[in-house]
């Protein structure tokens, strides 16, 4: 499982990466969120789901290995 995030949706609101530092940030430079290439394990899997559903404007969503 990866993360992707949409930068055209996101709002630089800074709570994904809040709920879920191991695997969002805040980019420096714009200042939107992105997913870290991080390797989703069981103990951050449950925050990494709850930082996607709590994005205000679900610009968070999973996608395959492949395309992340
Ligand atoms: S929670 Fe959503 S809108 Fe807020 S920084 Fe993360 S991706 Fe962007």
């Amino acid at each position: 499982m990866k993360f992707k995030v949409d930068k055209d949706a996101c709002i630089c609101c800074g709570a994904c990466a809040a709920i879920c530092e191991e695997v969002f940030e805040i980019n420096d430079d714009e200042g939107y969120a992105i997913a870290k290439d991080v390797e989703i394990t069981e103990e951050i899997k449950n925050d990494a789901i709850n930082a996607m559903e709590g994005c205000p404007t679900s610009a968070i969503s999973k996608c395959d290995e492949k395309e992340a």
